[in-house]
This record gives C-alpha cells, sequence and structure tokens, in this order.
C-alpha cells in the first residue's frame, strides 16, 4: 500500500482516525499511534484518551453501573412515557421516541445486571 497523501511512496503506517496508507513524511505519533500529520493528530488523541478512559471504566465496579441504570431507567421511563402519551397524535413519530425509551430501558436494564456481578 502506498501513501494516501504521496501515492509514489509506500506506506509504514495507518492514521487511526480515517484508516489511510501514510508515509514516514506524513505519519505524526500521537500517542501509541499514527495520524495523519497535522490533520488528524488531534483527533487520534481525543481517541486514545477515550479508549484509555474506556479501559479504566471497565475496571469500575458497582457504583457506575448503578449509576448507568438510574440514568437510563429516569431517561428511557420519560421517553417511553411520552412516547405512549403522544401515540394518538404523532402517529409514527411516537414510535419512535417510544423505541428510545424502550432501547433506554433496555440499557438500564443491562446495567442493572452488571452492577448485581459486584455484590
Ligand atoms: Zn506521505
Ligand atoms: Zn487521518
Amino acid at each position: 500500500m502506498n501513501c494516501y497523501y504521496h501515492q509514489d511512496k509506500s506506506a509504514v503506517g495507518l492514521c487511526k482516525y480515517c484508516q489511510r496508507g501514510l508515509c514516514s513524511d506524513c505519519d505524526a505519533h500521537a500517542g501509541d499511534s499514527l495520524a495523519c500529520k497535522g490533520l488528524h493528530e488531534e483527533q487520534v488523541r481525543a481517541m486514545e484518551l477515550l479508549l484509555e478512559k474506556n479501559i479504566l471504566q471497565a475496571k469500575r465496579v458497582g457504583m457506575d453501573y448503578m449509576r448507568n441504570t438510574i440514568f437510563y431507567g429516569s431517561v428511557g421511563i420519560l421517553f417511553t412515557a411520552f412516547g405512549a402519551s403522544q401515540l394518538k397524535w404523532l402517529g409514527v413519530q411516537a414510535v419512535v421516541y417510544l423505541l428510545i425509551g424502550l432501547a433506554l430501558l433496555w440499557a438500564a436494564l443491562a446495567n442493572y445486571l452488571e452492577s448485581r456481578k459486584y455484590k
């Protein structure tokens, strides 16, 4: 594969953000990953941060899942109730609200079950 920016040069790696090939002139190091120099450095750094955060979160316990359960649960109930109450007037749009509400309630349930693992 060749560099996306220099078709005549062979790529040494991929930008983590856009997955394009980068030659040694174009690759910028952002954390452990490569990024398009001057273009996606910020994005890749942000992705790295996000990844780190996810790893930290995975190590956390019950309390966070409980907090998520309450958050998703209450927002889910709001959406579901709103969708149900507007069903007569909004039709399809209300169904969308209902579905979002149910998806949130589903997420709440998943978080709740996850939180039980830590007891
Ligand atoms: Zn290049
Ligand atoms: Zn890029």
